[in-house]
């Protein structure tokens, strides 16, 4: 059998956001396939219809869109430009496009009581809040088509499938072509930054918030053991040397682990506390991103058993072991 090399196209689309530029994928399979829209912007829209026609073709020729994840930055563009295509992801990323009411609620209510018993201030929970509905006014309302999961394939791509890479979103996953030892990665691996595993509430009534940034490493560990030679990310540059890159990130947490347990006093302390010290003024400007890093590495310790946690009055406060 006569094997065809994988034929990706990258775009690079302007977002209003802090992480700056987002890069979709045009694979041309046996269908037409868009990984990601970019942004619900105008200017986002121009480009990527700009580009689509500098390859050849119209919005309205793309069959199906693979979303990597819920992040507005991935998915603005679908009810705006790709309404007639198949919109596939997982099935967490369904909720989120949905805007189901009593989804968005839940979330909301959990973050607060959430936060509450992390001693944040009511102004900047209510910050967190806005900035939440902020980022869903940049998705329309069309939900999944196709939802997909660990392992499976994907019609009209053949080669490729399914890996379930959560903690930056519970909602991502990434595209494996065992092949070519292609991995289209999203916001899970970038070479330029490192990927925030954004705290999330649990999904399902009774369970625990999911361990993001445990999650992360357990997911980057999992793309690591695929021999990947070549991730095609959500931003920046696609990245040759995942080994490479994986071993900074890996020594990052370590590091940044270490420097948060060294400044846990012997009285214990808040995670917001800590997230104060750690983050000085930053923390007023992106309370979730920071708090994310902080109970993210604090609990890579607590599952360690390197530190504990106590409840005083409904305040959870943190001890060195
Ligand atoms: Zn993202």
């Amino acid at each position: 059998m006569i094997s065809k090399t994988t034929e990706i196209e990258k775009i690079v689309l302007p977002t209003p956001f802090l992480v700056g530029p987002v890069n979709v994928y045009v694979i041309k399979g046996d269908s037409l396939t868009l990984v990601d829209t970019g942004p619900n912007t105008l200017e986002a829209k121009e480009y990527l219809t700009k580009a689509l026609n500098n390859l050849g073709f119209t919005p309205t020729d793309i069959e199906q869109v693979i979303l990597t994840h819920h992040h507005p930055d991935h998915v603005g563009l679908i009810e705006e430009l790709f309404s007639h295509a198949k919109i596939i992801g997982h099935e967490k990323c369904d909720l989120w496009l949905r805007k189901d009411l009593t989804f968005v609620s839940a979330i909301e209510d959990y973050f607060y009581r959430f936060f509450k018993s992390h001693s944040v201030s009511e102004e900047l929970i209510k910050k967190m809040v806005k900035a939440n509905r902020y980022f869903l006014s940049f998705t329309g309302k069309k939900g999944l088509d196709m939802k997909v999961k660990e392992g499976d394939t994907i019609p009209g791509l053949p080669g490729w499938k399914v890996i379930e890479t959560p903690g930056h979103a519970q909602s991502h996953i990434s595209l494996f072509h065992e092949a070519e030892r292609l991995l289209i990665g999203g916001d899970h691996i970038i070479a330029h930054i490192s990927s925030n595993a954004i705290l999330e509430p649990p999904y399902n009534k009774g369970e625990d918030r999911p361990l993001t940034l445990l999650q992360y490493r357990e997911a980057l560990k999992k793309c690591l053991n695929l021999n990947v030679s070549k991730v095609y990310s959500g931003h920046g540059e696609t990245v040759e040397d995942l080994k490479g890159l994986l071993d900074i990130r890996f020594m990052e947490h370590e590091e940044k682990a270490l420097r948060l347990k060294g400044m846990i006093p012997k009285e214990g302390i808040t995670s917001f506390e800590l997230c104060q010290l750690y983050f000085r003024h930053i923390y007023l400007k992106e309370p979730m991103l920071t708090m994310s890093e902080i109970i993210g590495h604090l609990d890579l310790l607590e599952v360690r058993e390197e530190i504990e946690t106590r409840s005083r009055n409904g305040i959870i406060f943190y001890f060195k072991k």
